[in-house]
């Protein structure tokens, strides 16, 4: 490769670094999803090493009233504090149980905060069940799993006052990150950080 070659290389990366750049500019704004659609837009979210430095979250456990607004990801890393807090305020309300929540789920729950523009907090209905409550739960619905991920911290029923829920389930399928369940009757989206299917 010549000189000049090299330098028409380098003139096309610096090309596709800016556009690359306007691209990712878009996606912080949320326009290109209007413009592009949900899949690419989830394509670059994924693909690469994007993704904001500072994730904030506001929640309420439905259950129990509680409400809790927290930064669970600064600066680059998860936030332990934040995260013992969240899994407090999403512990299994029948027995008292707490367990870590896996972080992977708040980044979900964030994404679809940042694609919808929601500002009101995510309702949480349901987020750790014990074994004791999910065994109880079995009894009263054939719809419960027996190994169901909310027995691992990996899943969470939320919606949110004034977003209709059919949108956070298309954003949530569109995300393609994990399970996605949508309960139109109670009201509710099921998400989890397993293997990619809908219901
Ligand atoms: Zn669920």
């Amino acid at each position: 490769m010549n000189r000049q070659h090299l330098a028409n290389h380098s003139v096309e990366e610096g090309r596709l670094l800016t556009s690359r750049r306007r691209f990712l500019k878009q996606l912080a704004c949320g326009s290109l999803l209007a413009v592009a659609g949900p899949k690419l837009a989830t394509a670059a979210l994924r693909g690469g090493s994007y993704g904001p430095s500072h994730k904030l979250i506001a929640l309420e456990n439905t259950n129990t009233g509680e409400k809790l607004k927290v930064a669970f990801f600064e600066r680059g890393h998860y936030v332990d504090d934040a995260l013992a807090e969240i899994s407090y305020l999403f512990r299994d309300f029948h027995t008292g149980d707490v367990h870590p929540i896996d972080p992977f789920l708040l980044d979900q729950l964030h994404e679809i905060q940042q694609s919808l523009g929601i500002v009101k907090p995510f309702e949480v209905i349901s987020g750790y069940r014990s074994p004791y409550t999910n065994a109880h739960l079995r009894k009263q619905s054939h719809r419960v799993a027996k190994h169901s991920l909310h027995m691992e911290g990996r899943a969470i029923d939320i919606r949110v006052a004034g977003v209709e829920s059919r949108y956070i389930r298309d954003a949530a399928v569109a995300m393609q990150r994990g399970g996605v369940g949508y309960y139109p009757y109670a009201n509710f989206v099921h998400l989890d950080t397993g293997d990619i299917r809908t219901w």
